[in-house]
């Protein structure tokens, strides 16, 4: 036990660790030692439940909408209530985004890995389209992120611009639990960032959506992310293994 653990509960370290230490690659595995000098306390993991997008207009009857939106939603606000650290992000995107179906944009200026132009006009800033869906239980949310500002990229990844990365970093936070909408696109850039970013990633894989534009787009995203590292799991075997915090 170091000055770090107090009442029973794991260390919630809340300096910034230098990156290397704070994401303890290699042997030591996801375990973040104490900047501390003298101090060999090792921190128990830190996890976060990230909800990617679940918002009015990825929902039916919104703009862009997926099916089993209920499922996930319950799904979620079951596992939310497991966790100490719960972040939400949200699609908020200027009306002009270059995305938008019928927004010219230079191509000089875009910046997106897809074409722009291509999906409805979905998740403005301040519309109820862009609000989380009222399924969504917002109680045990802790910080909402807003991405896809950038009107010259699509915006898709949480850590694209929103300053997710550097949040999960100052909460120490080493794996990430991923929900939300949508598998072939947020979900799925999400992880991939986060990946690459040295977090360990863990996809919930029944409280995720595809919009699968192709049908195969949702089983393909699945790959890719399996590909990068990702590990999958059930909202039932999660929450089996986490007791609720009251
Ligand atoms: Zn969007």
């Amino acid at each position: 036990m170091c000055d770090w653990h107090h009442e029973g509960k794991a260390c919630r370290p809340a300096y910034r660790l230098p990156i290397e230490q704070a994401r303890g690659r290699g042997r030591e595995g996801n375990r973040a030692r104490s900047s501390v000098p003298g101090d060999s306390c090792y921190h128990d993991r830190v996890d976060v439940l990230l909800i990617v997008d679940f918002q009015r207009d990825f929902c039916p009857g919104g703009a862009l909408p997926v099916a089993g939106c209920d499922e996930v939603a319950e799904r979620l606000n079951d596992l939310a209530v497991r966790f100490d650290f719960v972040v939400a992000t949200r699609d908020w995107h200027p009306p002009d985004h270059g995305s938008f179906a019928g927004v010219v944009v230079d191509p000089s200026r875009w910046r997106g890995s897809d074409p722009p132009s291509i999906w409805p006009v979905h998740c403005v800033a301040g519309t109820p389209g862009a609000e989380l869906h009222p399924t969504l239980d917002q109680s045990p949310i802790d910080v909402v992120i807003d991405k896809g500002q950038d009107r010259f990229s699509q915006g898709y990844s949480a850590f694209h611009e929103s300053g997710l990365d550097e949040l999960l970093l100052e909460r120490g936070v080493d794996h990430i639990y991923i929900g939300g909408l949508t598998t072939d696109y947020c979900v799925k850039k999400s992880v991939l960032d986060a990946r690459r970013l040295g977090f360990d990633v863990t996809v919930i894989e029944d409280a995720i959506r595809a919009v699968n534009v192709q049908p195969w787009d949702g089983a393909r995203a699945l790959e890719e992310m399996r590909a990068a590292g990702a590990s999958f799991t059930s909202a039932g075997e999660l929450a089996r293994g986490r007791a609720a915090i009251v």
